[in-house]
């Protein structure tokens, strides 16, 4: 096994790079080139033969670009990249009035099974490393030339079910002396593992949580996604408020709109009812018209049935708005890029 040295901070990078026989400045030296997405042959202040073993005993895992779509409409660019071991995510960066925004991926793969969702078919290859998950921003900043200044865990993977790595990877991005992402400015989204939704509040790290809600009826939820059967709605919205008074942030929702399941003017009242009967803090419910996969048998709804949805959760009291679609004609928002490319 190599060492995997973008995971480290500085002083556990120092320490390994000491142990390899190396004074302990030239781990500053690598960390600089890493951040800035340099691979060993580019590290020119380093001594060739230092290079060569440091390729040969360790690695870096920043992916490789396999296939970048450019949209032509708004900018949003989409990333097919390439892990060391040749597995396949995806990343998008897109461009909103506050700065650069990067939607990662947390695993290749899924494992939690919802319905409407590509990511899932193929079921979980595997978790991907602090490093991976860094690295994805390190590669679009590199390609772009530009800062990233936001990052939203939204991708492929269920970011909780990987939450080892997750948590590193959020110490990581932090960190004033690596990318210096504050983490006001991460959101990391979930379908809703309640005992990682609890253990992520212990660790007091102000983001934004964003649970992928869809219905507010038990029966209906677990009908399209499998995670509901373990931890139901009112258990979910509890642990959100306990998430709100560690941490003080408010609650972001999300609920993709599914023609003929979870579109009714009912149920928009329903979950207005809900959220309003269990939730104890500020809240926000983000409406997205689902995004139709071709292995998957559900439809969208159009932009007017959406603003009715809004609509009505809105005259009811609940803060509630349509998400702008970025990049449509790159097919921006799915894990189907993977697919194509896997097969
Ligand atoms: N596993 C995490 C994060 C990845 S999915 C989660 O479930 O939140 C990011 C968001 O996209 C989730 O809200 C997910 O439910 C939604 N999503 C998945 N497939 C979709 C599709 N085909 N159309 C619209 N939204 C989709």
């Amino acid at each position: 096994m190599k060492i995997d040295l973008l995971s480290l901070t500085l002083p556990e990078l120092e320490s390994e790079i000491t142990a390899l026989g190396y004074p302990k400045f030239r781990a500053k030296q690598i960390f600089e080139w890493m951040y800035r997405g340099a691979n060993f042959s580019e590290m020119s202040n380093l001594p060739l033969q230092m290079r060569s073993q440091l390729a040969e005993k360790t690695q870096i895992n920043v992916p490789i670009i396999a296939k970048k779509l450019v949209s032509a409409l708004d900018g949003t660019v989409k990333y097919l990249f390439e892990l060391a071991d040749g597995n396949y995510i995806e990343s998008v960066l897109m461009r909103y009035k506050y700065g650069l925004t990067i939607c990662i991926s947390s695993q290749v793969g899924c494992r939690m099974g919802c319905k409407f969702c590509a990511s899932t078919i193929d079921g979980k290859v595997r978790d991907l490393l602090p490093s991976e998950l860094l690295g994805q921003i390190i590669a679009a900043a590199k390609d772009s030339g530009e800062r990233i200044s936001h990052v939203v865990m939204m991708g492929i993977g269920e970011p909780l079910d990987n939450y080892d790595n997750v948590i590193r990877f959020l110490k990581l991005v932090n960190m004033p002396n690596g990318l210096g992402i504050s983490y006001r400015s991460i959101s990391l989204s979930t379908c809703g593992v309640v005992p990682k939704i609890a253990a992520l509040a212990e660790e007091e790290l102000p983001i934004t949580l964003s649970i992928s809600l869809h219905s507010a009826d038990d029966r209906a939820r677990s009908e399209i996604m499998p995670v509901n059967n373990a931890y139901g709605v009112a258990e979910l919205l509890c642990a959100c408020n306990s998430y709100f008074e560690k941490t003080g942030r408010r609650i972001s929702f999300e609920y993709t709109l599914i023609e003929g399941k979870n579109d009714s003017k009912a149920e928009a009242e329903r979950l207005a009812s809900v959220l309003k009967k269990y939730m104890k803090c500020p809240i926000h419910v983000n409406l997205i018209p689902l995004n139709p996969v071709a292995e998957r048998d559900f439809k969208t709804v159009d932009r007017a049935n959406a603003a009715k949805f809004a609509e009505t959760l809105n005259r009811h009291g609940v803060n509630a708005t349509v998400r702008r679609t970025l990049g449509p004609d790159i097919n921006a928002s799915c894990g189907q890029l993977r697919r194509q490319s896997t097969k």
